[in-house]
Parts: structure tokens; C-alpha cells; sequence
């Protein structure tokens, strides 16, 4: 169950950052304070298509304002927030932000999207269909804009769950893509039967390129699969110019990574976009 799993991944957790009972204590107060206390915050980092060059939208990447402790990064506490169920909340308030951001975002652009990544707990979670639907709503966005990312290792917990969860969330209209494409346990006749919209190959096999075949034939294996399925796929983690061109070569149809952008604060991202985009504007 997800209850196990999120035991299992906690006790990973402990082992590889070495948190002690005591710390993790602190940890989840310091989580429910950052909450009530806001001190969350969403960075957006652009993705770009590939033949037009141009901004197609943005991934909302959470950090914490801690406030002695400095900016922490997801890797660190989201694990923490998840065994917790700290999570949900959490969670809600990202939906809920990242549906405003886009909305401002949009002011004057066609169909930029937001992609969202959702946990294992708040992707099993009863009321996120609601919470989803609520966020659209008050934010006044299209739904079609709006993306959730979901991991591969998320999706074989409970296929059959899994599989009616995903199509309960698509029939909203947002978009659905799988995370970290490649490093998960991940099956191909289970993928069919997921309503996914794009595919997002893990940074791990983009930073072996050009010059690792394995990872070229692994990048290129997942093109494959995404245009025969007709998913469109993203490459995450592009920092080179070399790996941005070879994933043109192999028509790649979109990239994310410091090559283009870092993740950027909200009003960085709304003044890159503008710039970025400046003939995208709609109401000219
Ligand atoms: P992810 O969803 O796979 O996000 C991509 C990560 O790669 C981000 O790290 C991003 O900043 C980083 N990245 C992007 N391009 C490059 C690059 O060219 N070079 C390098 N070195 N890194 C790059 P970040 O923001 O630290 O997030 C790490 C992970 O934490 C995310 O991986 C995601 O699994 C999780 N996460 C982040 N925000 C959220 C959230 O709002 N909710 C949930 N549930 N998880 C989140
Ligand atoms: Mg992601
Ligand atoms: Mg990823
Ligand atoms: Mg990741």
C-alpha cells in the first residue's frame, strides 16, 4: 500500500540524510510551522519547444523560506512532509498557487501550461479531485494548461488504482505526464493503458550525452516509445549545448533545463516569459 511504501521511503530517507529520531521531531514541527507561517514558496523553470523555440509553459518546483536555516530544497523535506501526511496540505497549497501563477502568467499569452508534480500520498489521496477542480476554478485558468507529473514508481504501486485515479483526474481536461521517465520500475504494456499527454526523460540519462551510447540509445529508445504511443516528450536537466542539439537531432519535442533557464522566482519567470515570448502576446 501507499501507507508501506511511504514507510519504506522514509526509512530511506533516515539512512541517506542520517536524521535521528529527535531531528525528524523538529523536522515535522519546523514542516507545520513553514505552513502556517508561509513560508513555502514556488520556483518556475521554463520549458521550451524545441522547433519554435519559444516558452511552452513552466514546472512549479517548491522550496522552503526556512527562517534561520536559508532556501531548502524539496529532496531534503519532501520525504518528511510525505510519511507525515504533511503532504496533502502542503500539496493543496501548491495546487492551489501554481494555478494563480499560471493565470498571471497567461495575462496576455495563448496557452502557456503549468506542470505540477504530485507525491504518492496526495496522488492516492480521496479528495484531490476536488481540491483540483476548486484551484481551476477560483483561478479562473484553463484546464487543458494545467499538467500533473507523476512518477513511474507512484503508478505501479496499485496499477488498477492507479489507472482509474489517472482517468478520474483526466477527465477534468488538464494534461498528465510520468516523471523521471526511465529510472522507475516501469512497464510498457501497462503503459497503453495510462491517458498520459507527454513523457519527461529522467536528467540522469541526459547527462550522458553526447558522449555515453548507452544513455544515447536510452534517450533515443524513449523518443521511440513517446512518438509511438503519441506522447510528447520533454528532456529534463538539458545544461549543454551539445545535449539541446543532439535532442533535436533525435526530435526531441521539448527541453528543460540550465541550459535555457534555472527554476526562477515568480516575477523572474513572468518578466523572463514576456521577454521570452514577446510575439506570443494575444491580445496584439
Ligand atoms: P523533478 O520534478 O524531476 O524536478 C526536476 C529537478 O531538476 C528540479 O530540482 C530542477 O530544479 C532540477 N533541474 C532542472 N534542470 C536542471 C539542470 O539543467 N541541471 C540540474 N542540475 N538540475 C536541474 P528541485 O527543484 O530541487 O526538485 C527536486 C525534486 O523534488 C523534483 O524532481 C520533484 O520530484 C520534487 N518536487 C519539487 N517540487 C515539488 C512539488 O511541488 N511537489 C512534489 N510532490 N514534489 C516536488
Ligand atoms: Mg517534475
Ligand atoms: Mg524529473
Ligand atoms: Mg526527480
Amino acid at each position: 500500500s501507499a501507507k508501506d511504501s511511504g514507510r519504506a521511503s522514509y526509512h530511506f530517507y533516515t539512512e541517506q540524510m542520517q536524521i535521528d529520531a529527535h531531528e525528524r521531531v523538529i523536522l515535522e514541527r519546523d514542516l507545520r510551522d513553514a505552513l502556517a507561517n508561509h513560508q513555502f514558496i514556488l520556483n518556475y523553470q521554463p520549458q521550451f519547444d524545441i522547433k519554435t523555440n519559444q516558452i511552452i509553459g513552466t514546472e512549479a518546483l517548491l522550496r522552503w523560506q526556512h527562517p534561520t536555516k536559508g532556501l531548502i530544497a524539496p529532496d531534503i523535506f519532501i520525504p518528511v512532509a510525505e510519511v507525515t501526511g504533511l503532504i496533502v496540505p502542503i500539496g493543496h497549497w501548491i495546487i492551489n498557487e501554481a494555478c494563480q501563477q499560471l493565470a498571471r502568467n497567461a495575462e496576455g499569452f495563448n496557452n502557456l501550461t503549468m506542470a505540477i508534480n504530485l507525491s504518492a500520498r496526495q496522488f492516492f489521496q480521496k479528495d484531490l479531485l476536488t481540491t483540483i477542480k476548486d484551484a481551476i476554478a477560483e483561478s479562473g485558468v484553463l484546464a487543458s494548461n494545467i499538467e500533473f507529473e507523476i512518477t513511474e514508481s507512484m503508478m505501479m504501486m496499485n496499477i488498477e488504482e492507479t489507472i482509474d485515479t489517472l482517468h478520474q483526474i483526466k477527465s477534468l481536461d488538464v494534461q498528465l505526464s510520468i516523471d523521471d521517465f526511465g529510472t522507475g520500475y516501469s512497464s510498457l504494456s501497462y503503459l497503453k493503458r495510462f491517458p498520459l499527454n507527454k513523457l519527461k526523460i529522467d536528467k540522469s540519462f541526459i547527462d550522458g550525452l553526447p558522449n555515453d551510447l548507452d544513455d544515447l540509445a536510452i534517450v533515443q529508445a524513449i523518443i521511440g516509445i513517446a512518438h509511438s504511443l503519441n506522447l510528447i516528450v520533454i528532456a529534463e536537466g538539458v545544461e549543454t549545448a551539445q545535449q539541446y542539439d543532439i535532442l533535436t537531432q533525435h526530435d526531441c519535442n521539448e527541453v528543460q533545463g540550465y541550459f535555457l533557464s534555472k527554476p526562477l522566482t515568480s516575477e523572474a519567470a513572468g518578466k523572463f516569459i514576456k521577454k521570452y515570448n514577446p510575439n506570443l502576446n494575444s491580445t496584439s
